[in-house]
């Protein structure tokens, strides 16, 4: 029950060929210690997060410095963990959270490459298949797409879940799917088709790097792995067998509170198109509803990061995402921010803007 802050770390990608090619200038540095700083004509600032990632940054760093591990080894031990990625398309969230999910038409991703998820997806097997476990692994996969909340892994096309709320489990989805899996390769299949990238071999695979992420710049993409108990644990009663009195052999649930937790990845759609107004009525809409929902999630954060006792109420109703993120927020989650941005010059005011919005996270608190 103790108040835990949300961890925020900062991810910097480095400069992306087209970007050296047109000769931008590197206005972010890593200056150690959980510090950036921002250097550019009228604007110098540093920021300070739990840890920085520079452009060297490996994928495996990423995970072992971001208290990514832990993350997952709570979810076994039964708490609700949350790591979200922020910031503008093309900031490296979808590279943070997944890496490219193949290399080529027939090959699967380089291992070095492999992002959050597919590592503690390895993590939680590892932990599931031990000896003395009983962990049964299932994932749900869902977007937030124009206010509406679909599922990913539910066959034909999509259609929308109701978002409900009771007493007991806060905001959920009825409805949602949760597949059950036991390997590596099984999860990475489930990705691979909820995204519509048709396994290795397929004549679309040299499209899809490009239409996965122009698809996860518009929506909110959240992936839950649920970690369940696979039995309910028994022991004896009192008196229980080898004391000549067998019918009093029942199974008893365990005393022990049964342990479900979960392991939610959040790639939220890129945070420029606040500012987009789109000509055409899609994209204005599509525009319009991404506006809103972050938002409103930049509106709980600061009302959140307020201290407790000055705390007003926090309207997680105003939109889809901060309810289905109302857990991770100001409930009993366990909650880790990467924010994502780039170090071009060309990028400043969006950097500016991710650097403002983790910040104030980082005075957020759960409740464990
Ligand atoms: P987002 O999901 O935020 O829109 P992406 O993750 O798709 O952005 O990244 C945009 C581009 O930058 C992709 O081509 C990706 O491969 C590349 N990229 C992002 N982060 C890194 C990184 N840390 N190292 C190398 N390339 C990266
Ligand atoms: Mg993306």
């Amino acid at each position: 029950g103790r108040e835990m802050r949300l961890r925020v770390v900062l991810r910097v990608r480095p400069l992306t060929c087209t970007e050296m090619q047109r000769g931008d200038r590197q206005v972010v540095h890593s200056l150690g210690n959980g510090t950036v700083h921002v250097s550019a004509a009228r604007h110098n600032a540093t920021f300070g997060f739990s840890t920085v990632f520079d452009a060297g940054a490996s994928q495996e760093a990423v995970f072992e410095g971001s208290g990514m591990r832990q993350l997952a080894e709570l979810a076994t031990d039964g708490f609700s963990c949350t790591v979200f990625a922020f910031g503008q398309t093309g900031s490296g969230k979808t590279y943070t959270l997944m890496g490219p999910l193949t290399q080529s038409e027939s090959q699967p991703a380089a291992p070095g490459l492999l992002g959050l998820m597919q590592r503690s997806f390895a993590c939680l097997l590892e932990q599931s298949q031990s000896h003395s476990s009983d962990l049964a692994l299932s994932a749900s996969y869902l977007e937030i797409y124009n206010e509406q909340v679909r599922d990913l892994l539910s066959p034909g096309p999509p259609c929308a879940l109701p978002l409900r709320w009771s007493k007991t489990r806060g905001f959920y989805v009825e409805n949602q799917l949760s597949v059950d899996f036991e390997s590596l390769e099984d999860i990475a299949n489930l990705l691979l088709q909820a995204l519509s990238v048709p396994p290795t071999g397929s004549q679309r695979r040299r499209t899809s790097a490009h239409a996965l992420n122009r698809h996860s710049s518009r929506s909110h993409a959240l992936l839950t792995i649920h970690v369940r108990r696979r039995t309910v644990s028994t022991h004896p009663a009192p008196g229980g067998r080898g004391e000549h009195h067998p019918s009093t052999w029942v199974p008893q649930p365990s005393t022990c509170p049964r342990k479900q937790g979960t392991l939610c990845f959040v790639d939220l759609a890129g945070s420029e198109r606040v500012k987009e107004t789109g000509s055409s009525g899609e994209l204005c809409t599509e525009a319009n509803n991404i506006n809103r929902s972050l938002l409103a999630l930049g509106h709980c954060i600061s009302l959140l990061a307020k201290p407790r006792g000055k705390r007003t109420h926090i309207p997680y109703r105003d939109s889809k995402l901060t309810r289905l993120l109302s857990h991770s927020l100001g409930g009993s989650g366990i909650t880790l921010m990467v924010a994502c941005i780039s170090p071009s010059s060309r990028c400043l005011s969006e950097t500016l803007s991710t650097l403002h919005y983790a910040s104030r996270a980082r005075r957020v608190t759960t409740r464990p």
